[in-house]
């Protein structure tokens, strides 16, 4: 997967995390033409059901449906992510390795631990990432926006990209982690939240709620730590529903 300086840089704690939460908005910046990279924290080998490998070569053929051109892994302890010095700066090496315009991270009010420190580190990293006095090995970068995006439900967020076209390829991609998910005859299997028969209506009916929201079939929520800018009212696109 060839790739310069990427345009947008997606964190998440597990493998299947960017697939389950952004895999529409992914898709859509990579069909854009945008050169768009993911990191996964850890490997996922905490999850009751799959392996670390099994994981791994899941997350490489749902990188393929994506387009991405670049997954990396950092392998931090999979339940124990921790917001401390030694991973603040592999995380600041990663941005400064591949200079991203934008970073993306979960909420940092998940209910998986794993998530809301993911959310945390990255955000604190990208402060860091462009002083020059920390050194890494690369040179300093600072990202121009970070977005947050959400696992489990949001409270509040700032607007909603329009996934409709990509959505096919979202829930294709979000199958290839087919070790997480219900199967016939799966009883012996540890049963988790992703192994419930009707998760994936769970996420096909999310995506619509949010579509709705601005008046299209899908869509993916984010939160925006800034304010957004604008300078002519008409010109602005607000869902339906409010006048
Ligand atoms: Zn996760």
């Amino acid at each position: 997967m060839p790739y310069s300086e990427l345009d947008i840089l997606a964190f998440g704690a597990h493998p299947d995390d960017i697939e389950l939460a952004i895999g529409g908005t992914i898709i859509k910046h990579v069909d854009k033409g945008y050169q768009v990279g993911v990191v996964d924290l850890t490997r996922g080998e905490l999850g009751s059901r799959g392996d670390a490998d099994t994981r791994s070569e899941e997350a490489a053929a749902a990188a393929k449906v994506m387009g991405i051109n670049l997954r990396d892994k950092l392998e931090l302890p999979d339940g124990f992510v921790e917001v401390n010095r030694e991973n603040k700066l592999k995380v600041i090496e990663e941005i400064r390795r591949f200079r991203p315009k934008v970073i993306l991270m979960p909420c940092e009010t998940d209910r998986h631990p794993d998530h809301g420190n993911c959310g945390k580190l990255v955000r604190e990293s990208c402060f860091l990432s462009g002083l020059k006095k920390i050194e890494t090995g690369s040179q300093p970068h600072k990202p121009s926006q970070i977005f947050q995006y959400f696992l489990a439900w949001e409270y509040q967020f700032s607007f909603i990209i329009d996934v409709s076209r990509e959505f096919a390829r979202r829930l294709e991609a979000i199958k290839c982690y087919a070790s997480q998910f219900h199967r016939e005859n799966d009883e012996t299997e540890s049963q988790t939240l992703l192994s419930r028969p009707d998760f994936l209506d769970w996420i096909v009916n999310r995506a619509r709620y949010y579509g709705n929201r601005i008046g299209v079939e899908y869509g993916e929520p984010f939160l925006s730590p800034g304010v957004m800018k604008a300078s002519d009212l008409t010109k602005l696109k607000v869902g339906p529903f409010t006048t």
